[in-house]
């Protein structure tokens, strides 16, 4: 089990589950209309509030830390935006009694640091997408220590149990420590400290494999992967989600691979570290295995993309070895 008095522990994990929390409040209380019609003003306010808090509550544990986050307050100071920023120091507001606009930017802007020999990195909403749509998305905060994940935290508010896609319920809270395993419990009942360890799936046919991948095609190659699927022998359907809410898919066995392919309109597209951190150390610990489409491990190490690394495959690691071959097969 890992020491849940740790002091960067506990940060983490209270800064994803408050996190997580005002962006459920958004979700609920902005019209769903408003959500869907296109316009990215509630989107933008959960992402820059939960920047700005992650970045709040970081500074007052760790006043030296160093963020490198996926937002900055750029777009909240531009002209015509000052109503986004209202509604963002609002909403920063219900957790932080002194927000206020100038210094909701100052917190966001925390998290434009380079990466370091020792840093946290944070997707305040990872899968944006599938939060406007209501469907999956994720909070993931890191610790990286020279290259390493050391502490990887994922808020996934609309999957139960890790594993069940449930908009508006208990939430689920994913820690993986390095040599402690990764650990769930749900967002809602976080108080109660009662953590159950996650494990991969022991499948380890290609026939048995269930597949995931991004909802978005834009963000993968849909052909490729129906290629990749039958090189493998898989007879499923590949399964789309948003986020790293997938690595929690996998990390607790009911998924066996997770594939970013390159889209072909997008084919030097590199991975940002803050999409890939939190998720892969969730894996790793639970047993699985992740590199990048060549087999090589990712690079954490490489600035904020991980510009030595192309896609990303995650797996079980049952089928890790498998599925290299496959991807070698079809090219990918
Ligand atoms: P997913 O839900 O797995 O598609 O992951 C969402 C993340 O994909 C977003 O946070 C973006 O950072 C990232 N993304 C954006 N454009 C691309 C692209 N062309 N290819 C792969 N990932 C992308
Ligand atoms: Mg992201």
């Amino acid at each position: 089990m890992f020491d849940t008095n740790n002091p960067e522990i506990k940060f983490a994990l209270n800064a994803v589950r408050q996190a997580s929390q005002l962006i459920q409040m958004v979700q609920i209380e902005t019209a769903a209309d408003a959500l869907t019609k296109g316009d990215k003003s509630p989107v933008t306010v959960a992402d820059f509030a939960s920047q700005a808090l992650v970045s709040y509550l970081l500074m007052g544990e760790f006043p030296d830390a160093i963020l490198v986050g996926e937002e900055a307050s750029d777009a909240l100071k531009e002209d015509g935006a000052e109503h986004l920023l209202e509604k963002v120091t609002a909403y920063a507001a219900r957790f932080i009694p002194e927000a206020k606009p100038a210094s909701v930017c100052e917190w966001i802007d925390r998290g434009a640091a380079d990466s370091a020999k020792r840093f946290w990195t944070l997707d305040p909403i990872d899968g944006t997408k599938g939060f406007i749509r209501g469907d999956q998305y994720a909070v993931a905060l890191a610790l990286v220590e020279n290259g390493d994940v050391q502490i990887g935290v994922l808020g996934c508010p609309n999957l139960t149990n890790a594993v069940t896609f449930e908009p508006g319920g208990a939430g689920s809270l994913i820690i993986a420590v390095r040599g402690e395993g990764t650990w769930l419990t749900s967002i809602a009942d976080f108080e109660k400290n009662d953590w159950n360890r996650i494990q991969v799936s022991p499948r380890a046919k290609g026939v048995e494999a269930r597949l995931m991948r991004s909802y978005e095609s834009g963000h993968t190659d849909v052909s490729k992967i129906d290629e990749f699927a039958s090189a493998l022998g898989s007879q499923a359907e590949p399964v789309r989600m948003d986020s790293q809410a997938k690595y929690s898919v996998l990390a607790a066995g009911a998924g066996e691979i997770i594939l970013r392919l390159l889209s072909p309109q997008a084919l030097d597209y590199r991975e940002k570290i803050w999409d890939q951190a939190a998720g892969s150390l969730v894996l790793e610990e639970a047993g699985g295995r992740i590199s990048d489409l060549d087999g090589k491990p990712l690079n954490f190490s490489s600035g904020r993309m991980l510009v030595d690394n192309r896609g990303v495959l995650a797996t079980n690691g049952l089928l890790h070895e498998a599925a290299l071959k496959a991807l070698k097969e079809v090219g990918a």
